[in-house]
């Protein structure tokens, strides 16, 4: 049974209406929109209040709009996120359960057992894919509010029950030992602290556990979706976010940190975990058309893992997949 703990010092929490009191510190932290909001840090481009305030819009909207809709009207009111971007990523989010059911299948997390908690869910892709269609029972975590609003109209639509809690990566509100599997998709990179989200991570699981965590850059400035991995990678991580700034002026400066295969091995050890598979990830991308990008694509998955391939992209390291068991 998964039990919601106070992010801070872990204490026990009383329910009020719409709001969790912890017993032991007093911190409050509120139920909006049907999300619990455990933050104990704000989301790195919008402040709490501001970001909370956008949510409750939208699910003011989310009444009368669905999913596709509502995330079209979130990039028309979000002047940072320009609209030639925006027309790149929706069909990605679009895509998102269906890529979610295909990196668990490939990672053998297909059959659901118990309780799966996604860590970074954003607009819950991964949700629909356990809980709709492989029987978990799953919860969403995201730092950011009005992402997992949105998400909690894609949920409705689809049918699909999942908790979504809106709370950092590196402080989660979940007693010890509370899930089966964790996931975390393209999340690492942005996330603050990652050696303590990863310990998080590892705390939640119970003995046993299976970790699948990837990362990539998302928000790299080239118009090819997987391409546009390479360019960030090869820059010096300081410079990461300089380099997509310089690309892309009209934007706000993102928090990008990628990390080296053997780097990420070392931090999941140092996590906890005895030991962290990491390999180059496979690319899933079920809404492009037939053709050329998904004959390259077929290549490179049956590639990847070939002897002499798997070192040279591991060195290069566009994407990682990373498998752990706590
Ligand atoms: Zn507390």
């Amino acid at each position: 049974m998964m039990e919601l703990v106070c992010p801070q010092c872990r204490g026990e929490l009383k329910t009020e209406p719409d709001v969790y009191v912890c017993e032991p510190c007093g911190r409050r932290y509120p139920v909006l929109c049907g999300i619990a909001d455990f933050r104990l840090r704000r989301d790195p481009y919008i402040g709490i209040e501001e970001d909370r305030a956008k949510g409750e819009r939208l699910w003011e909207s989310a009444q009368r709009m669905r999913f596709e809709e509502l995330l079209r009207h979130y990039y028309d009111i979000t002047a940072e996120d320009p609209p030639d971007l925006a027309a790149h990523w929706i069909p990605h989010s679009l895509a998102e359960p269906e890529i979610a059911a295909l990196a668990l299948r490939e990672s053998g997390l297909a059959a659901g057992a118990g309780e799966l908690l996604d860590i970074g869910c954003s607009t819950g892709g991964m949700l629909v894919a356990a809980a709709g269609r492989h029987g978990w029972r799953a919860t969403g975590v995201d730092v950011a509010f009005r992402w997992q609003v949105v998400g909690r109209a894609r949920l409705r639509d689809a049918g699909v029950e999942a908790r979504l809690v809106c709370a950092n990566a590196e402080w989660l509100p979940f007693a010890d030992e509370s899930f089966d599997a964790v996931t975390a998709q393209d999340a690492l990179e942005h996330v603050n602290e990652p050696l303590l989200a990863a310990r998080e991570g590892r705390r939640v699981s119970k003995a046993g556990a299976r970790a699948l965590w990837t990362t990539n850059n998302r928000y790299a400035p080239l118009p090819e979706p997987h391409l546009h991995l390479w360019g960030v990678g090869y820059v010096p991580r300081a410079w990461q976010a300089r380099y997509v700034g310089m690309w892309r002026r009209d934007t706000h400066p993102y928090s990008i940190r990628m990390r080296s295969g053997r780097e990420i091995r070392r931090m999941f050890r140092e996590a906890g975990y005895a030991e962290a598979r990491v390999t180059p990830a496979p690319l899933f991308a079920p809404h492009w058309p037939e053709g050329a990008g998904q004959k390259s694509l077929a290549l490179y998955n049956r590639l990847r893992l070939k002897p002499g391939v798997r070192q040279m992209l591991a060195g290069i390291g566009p994407r990682y997949w990373v498998e752990a068991s706590r």
